[in-house]
């Protein structure tokens, strides 16, 4: 057994057990099943809801039945990616764990530490007959990773808990106290082609960073759909014929391609290579691998007029990318954002979309109809969805206090509390169940979502020693 030599083997035969089981995000019927019949073996009382997530409880000890009740939380899908010569089947094999004694990886998958460390951490303190606590519960939700599905929708009616520790967090020293909410604005033109006259030009952004768009949107990198757009503006005369850019909403754009008709090419290439030095200046630290080019290429055989074309351009200019505000006490944290995420011209129409966090949700609301004004005088139709709150850092922190104790006397060092600008189960979970306090922390796991994905031993074994202790503290 790979985990034979590892001390905490409650802890390591629950992940174990979890990481035979397939997991993929919205297939997750197999690891529920696990978990209801993990339940009833232990006698332990399960609930579930419509959408899948699952509720195990545990009784209090002695003398402490009458504590708040105290949820530990995890999710239970794991992203699926494997290295293009390993023939693993998601749908069915077991991960191959690799350890080492001090850490734990996958034969050329992903591991699903996130956040089968989480799960595993929960199944080994409820079935710990010698932990001492108030009522306790596993809360374990389904499909976070690709919408948070389970937490959005979960029926709080299975929910006892007047706190949740949440354990998707990815790095051991810090803990969460509050998170980002986010919405979605996408706008729309209906569009006419007509002949395409000039000379024909590729424009082509390539080679930034990108990054996610809560937790990378402060590193001022930059978006390839602005970058065309700029240079668009600059330009006397043009005809879009077509233009493509970024990928997922949540995927700050790091590249894009437009082809355009100039009536001067030389005037438009000496316009470019101008932009290009200017640029090169700006993203020498934040994007040193940014590509922007302007080449010839086959004449389109239509593209919008040159009116349209301009107010297009127009539109993409000045709309809104970045960092919009920082937390007033907390400079080095973003409180609002957006990421201007696509633009794509087809057959009928020029679309964009973007996707605003904010740890204040009036604020979110107000930038969305910031956006929304840019967008319809420019002709766009506007619509706002896909609305998460955020969870707004409390001032009661008297729960996360307990745990900065505790985890001092623990590990000796000083954990430091986060606000993230990344949207969080737990926030929603706390939105969702009135009353709720929640801390959100996890050991140190690195590389997450990919075939590297390392889970620390140590740090999986503290926190897993942390949690159990706090639980006969909270009264
Ligand atoms: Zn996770």
């Amino acid at each position: 057994m790979w985990y034979s030599n590892l001390e905490n083997k409650a802890l390591w035969k629950a992940f174990d057990e979890i990481s035979r089981i397939p997991r993929a995000s919205k297939h997750e019927e197999a690891i529920r099943k696990y978990l209801i019949a993990w339940a009833s073996e232990h006698g332990l009382e399960c609930k579930t809801d419509k959408i899948g997530n699952i509720v195990i409880k545990a009784p209090a000890s002695k003398g402490l039945e009458k504590r708040p009740a105290i949820a530990i939380q995890a999710h239970v899908d794991m992203v699926c990616v494997k290295t293009a010569d390993s023939d693993h089947d998601f749908s069915k094999d077991p991960i191959s764990i690799i350890c080492d004694g001090k850490t734990i990886t996958a034969d050329r998958t992903t591991l699903g530490g996130d956040d089968g460390i989480g799960v595993a951490i929960a199944l080994s303190i409820l079935a710990d007959k010698e932990a001492k606590h108030g009522p306790i519960e596993g809360i374990f939700t389904v499909d976070e990773e690709t919408g948070m599905t389970g937490a959005i929708n979960i029926d709080p009616s299975i929910v006892d808990a007047k706190y949740l520790i949440n354990l998707d967090s990815e790095t051991e020293g810090e803990i969460a106290v509050g998170c980002a909410g986010g919405m979605e604005v996408s706008g729309k033109c209906r569009v006419k082609y007509d002949e395409a006259e000039g000379y024909p030009l590729k424009v082509r952004v390539s080679g930034l960073l990108g990054g996610h768009s809560g937790s990378e949107i402060h590193l001022e990198r930059g978006n390839a759909i602005k970058i065309v757009a700029r240079y668009l503006n600059r330009l006397p005369s043009f005809q879009i014929a077509s233009f493509t850019g970024g990928t997922l909403h949540n995927v700050i754009p790091f590249s894009a391609e437009a082809v355009i008709t100039v009536p001067d090419k030389d005037v438009a290439l000496s316009i470019a290579e101008n932009l290009r030095k200017e640029l090169e200046n700006e993203f020498r630290e934040s994007d040193p691998g940014l590509k922007f080019e302007v080449s010839d290429t086959e004449m389109p055989l239509q593209a919008l007029k040159r009116k349209k074309s301009q107010k297009i351009a127009d539109a993409l200019l000045s709309l809104p990318h970045g960092v919009r505000s920082r937390i007033p006490s907390m400079m080095d944290t973003v409180e609002t954002s957006v990421n201007f995420a696509t633009a794509r011209l087809d057959d009928k129409q020029f679309s964009v979309v973007f996707s605003i966090r904010s740890m204040i949700d009036s604020k979110k609301m107000a930038f969305a109809e910031e956006i929304e004004t840019i967008l319809e005088t420019y002709g766009f139709t506007s619509k706002a969805s896909g609305a998460s709150p955020a969870w707004e850092k409390s001032d009661d922190t008297e729960f996360a206090k307990q745990f900065i104790k505790l985890y001092k006397k623990i590990s000796g060092k000083t954990p430091q509390l986060k606000v993230l600008h990344g949207i969080l189960e737990c926030g929603i979970l706390a939105s969702r169940i009135p009353g709720l306090s929640a801390i959100s922390i996890g050991p140190d796991v690195k590389d997450v979502h990919s075939v590297n994905e390392t889970l620390s031993v140590a740090s999986s074994e503290r926190i897993a020693a942390c949690v159990r202790e706090m639980l006969p503290l909270i009264k």
